[in-house]
């Protein structure tokens, strides 16, 4: 299997394919693109009735073999064996069917035959659903640098979700060094318990004197510092990463598998979305053939994504435009996957893509409407990916978590409110709503105790996190000053 950027010009995308392994540790493709198979794998009939019987991580193995081909068979069940386990994913919620990984809980059933369904993928332990890929990636990352005998320093921001979810991933790993930067008292009790109480040698908190795009910034300002970059061997795991988007991929197909019996039952899925990663490997699960109806992007306030998929316009919104909500994992002004979308869309064409993007920069955004003047009429083909969307705001959150919690006796998250809200609109007679949950409610309490009057359940483990001794440093936010920290940490 060989990977493109969505860039390459076509003279030069067979020239400057790379395999799996070669993409894994990087980010951005040299040419600003992102990394995409050259053709998607496809899934048969007869695999699909196979894999229904398939624990997680063997179908994850099945998933991914497709993918890395350049990684030996034998090490690549080694590796999703360990990372799909009881013991990493069933902290949270324990039982017989939280083993199944990502379980099913149906909500609703239809005379019509519509059912509403949720799809647990946040059992992992930072109590959100970037788990599920960023797990696989620590092992991964930890298998291909022994290989190699090397070294990476991952050095990013977070306002919460992301970074907890790589501290988790990578701590104890032989190898690898994370270097995570937040802003100093602005994330919520619980989420710089999570990060903080972390006292692996491997794990360094920085907590800066600023605010979120204070900590962006140092992080832009010191990876455009090559030498620096290069002698520290400092790289990424933002949600660009491919490696992330593949391991996405495998619940979808054990959300279809998990509520069908046979492949022509149709089954479509809503998901909370940000910066499009979590939905686009819900596209690439229904390229490669698994039976997947529609595809429903929900966003918060901030509804770039919405808007695209109304009107064919994508216009990406400048800071004092994005809200901070109260689904803040979906606070996004651009959204940084959705150029392998694109690629798609307009047939993959890598001189079409990289225009359309070189005009986010100089235009904020790109028509693909098909109106007098547009930049192409590709949004007619939108319904033929499946692509739906909708929005929800603060007050349907509210609204859908105590609806939800009246209907059904269960408290859910934000995120995955704005996801209910969404689906509700887009259901069908005779197909299943699979809806992704993309956190738990204890993450977010302060919404929860707004809309319900009494505190989300603390999962077991979680009751006394704030209390746990905490190690991290607090910094001014001075370039060079960070950079001496991690050169000195480093040693290199
Ligand atoms: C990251 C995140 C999202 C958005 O996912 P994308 O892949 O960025 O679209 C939604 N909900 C939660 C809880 C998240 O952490």
């Amino acid at each position: 299997m060989q990977y493109v950027s969505t860039r390459a010009a076509a003279s030069a995308a067979a020239s400057s394919s790379q395999q799996f392994s070669d993409i894994l540790l990087g980010g951005l493709a040299p040419d600003g693109g992102l990394y995409l198979p050259t053709e998607y794998p496809q899934v048969t009939g007869a695999e699909l009735d196979k894999w229904r019987q398939l624990s997680y991580a063997d179908l994850a193995y099945e998933i991914l073999r497709k993918f890395a081909t350049d990684i030996p068979e034998a090490d690549l069940r080694a590796l999703t064996a360990k990372t799909y386990t009881k013991e990493v994913y069933c902290n949270a919620r324990k039982g017989e069917k939280a083993s199944q990984i990502t379980p099913l809980r149906v909500l609703e059933e239809r005379e019509d035959g519509a059912r509403l369904v949720l799809q647990a993928l946040s059992n992992g332990p930072t109590l959100a659903f970037k788990d599920m890929a960023m797990q696989l990636l620590g092992n991964l990352f930890e298998y291909t640098l022994a290989k190699h005998d090397a070294q990476l320093n991952i050095f990013g921001a977070t306002s919460g979700d992301t970074g907890s979810a790589a501290e988790y991933a990578m701590r104890g790993k032989k190898g690898i060094r994370v270097f995570m930067l937040s802003p100093h008292k602005k994330m919520s009790a619980f989420q710089t318990a999570q990060m903080f109480s972390l006292q692996d040698p491997n794990i360094f908190n920085i907590a800066v004197e600023g605010v979120f795009d204070d900590c962006q910034d140092m992080v832009k300002a010191v990876s455009n510092d090559l030498p620096f970059k290069a002698k520290q061997k400092i790289g990424t795991v933002n949600s660009i990463n491919w490696a992330r988007v593949v391991a996405q991929v495998v619940y979808y197909f054990r959300g279809y598998l998990s509520a069908t019996t046979s492949n022509d039952q149709k089954v479509s899925f809503t998901v909370p979305s940000g910066n499009f990663g979590n939905i686009c490997a819900g596209h690439i699960a229904r390229m490669m053939g698994l039976p997947i109806d529609k595809l429903v992007a929900a966003t918060n306030e901030n509804d770039v994504l919405d808007e695209f998929f109304r009107t064919g316009v994508y216009r990406v919104r400048k800071s004092a435009e994005t809200y901070h909500t109260s689904s803040p994992s979906m606070d996004i002004s651009k959204a940084s996957n959705f150029e392998r979308f694109v690629y798609d869309l307009v047939g993959r064409d890598g001189d079409r893509t990289r225009a359309l993007f070189q005009k986010v920069e100089t235009h904020g955004g790109f028509d693909l409407s098909g109106k007098p003047g547009s930049d192409g009429d590709e949004f007619k083909l939108v319904a033929k990916y499946g692509f739906k969307s909708g929005k929800s705001t603060h007050q349907d959150r509210l609204n859908t978590i105590r609806d939800v919690s009246d209907d059904y006796g269960i408290t859910i998250d934000t995120h995955t409110a704005d996801g209910i809200k969404v689906a509700r609109e887009n259901m069908e007679a005779g197909v299943t709503m699979i809806v992704l949950e993309t956190a738990l409610a204890a993450k977010f309490n302060e919404t929860i105790l707004d809309a319900l009057g009494v505190d989300a359940e603390r999962p077991a483990g979680f009751e006394n996190i704030e209390a746990l001794p905490q190690k991290f440093v607090v910094m001014p936010a001075d370039v060079e000053k960070m950079k001496a920290y991690i050169a000195a940490n480093t040693g290199l």
